[in-house]
């Protein structure tokens, strides 16, 4: 989270950890970073789908994302990993896993290492479709996945509404208040949240 002088921008990841537990967000924005075995292990798998697009993709040609809009128009799709996303309405910045831009519409996915979809990982999947279309304005609906990082199955998957877009709105102005300290940090109520979380020995809070 950055704060500027007309409000804070906020990395979507980090909606991801307000819906685990406001503490946790807390600790984070007060500079204290824990990197756990399970986050090395996230990011090399990461990587390695990432080299392996990049392989499979290699004698395409590239486009930019307002070509692959016009594209979608002509009956073409496209697909794209790790985008960078930034909406200047809603001051949030993110990096898309996987967009697949198509005539019928557009897919955002998320390569996650769980079989359960966990609200928080709805919540950034949401969060990146609004940015999405905040910055590029496209006249094809959008739908949100998530993947099964090893498997490749469909964990969750669902369309951005009007109806989630208020819901997540809601969400964002929580995170402006706790970023203007004008909301005290709410710990989890959830003991099995606590039991797995790297701030457990610190947190006052812990269930
Ligand atoms: S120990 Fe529990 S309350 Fe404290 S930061 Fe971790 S998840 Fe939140």
């Amino acid at each position: 989270m950055f704060l500027t002088p007309s409000g804070p921008w906020f990395s979507i990841s980090e909606f991801n950890i307000q819906a685990y537990c406001e503490v946790q967000l807390k600790y984070r924005w007060s500079g204290i970073v824990r990197v756990t075995p399970s986050m090395v292990l996230g990011t090399k798998a990461h990587k390695q789908i990432e080299n392996k697009f990049v392989e499979d993709t290699k004698d395409l040609e590239e486009v930019s994302i307002e070509q692959a809009l016009e594209l979608a128009k002509q009956g073409i799709s496209t697909v794209a990993r790790e985008l960078p996303i930034t909406s200047p309405t809603f001051r949030l910045n993110g990096i898309i896993d996987q967009i697949e831009i198509t005539p019928n519409g557009i897919i955002i996915l998320d390569d996650k290492p769980s079989e359960y979809a966990h609200y928080g990982s709805q919540v950034q999947l949401y969060l990146y479709a609004i940015a999405f279309k905040d910055r590029y304005r496209p006249d094809l609906d959008i739908q949100v996945r998530i993947r099964h990082r090893d498997s490749g199955d469909t964990v969750w998957e669902d369309m951005l509404t009007e109806e989630i877009h208020n819901e997540i709105m809601e969400r964002l102005q929580r995170m402006v208040e706790l970023a203007l300290g004008q909301r005290e940090f709410e710990p989890t109520q959830n003991p099995k949240k606590c039991e797995k979380c790297t701030y457990r020995e610190m947190c006052k809070t812990n269930l």
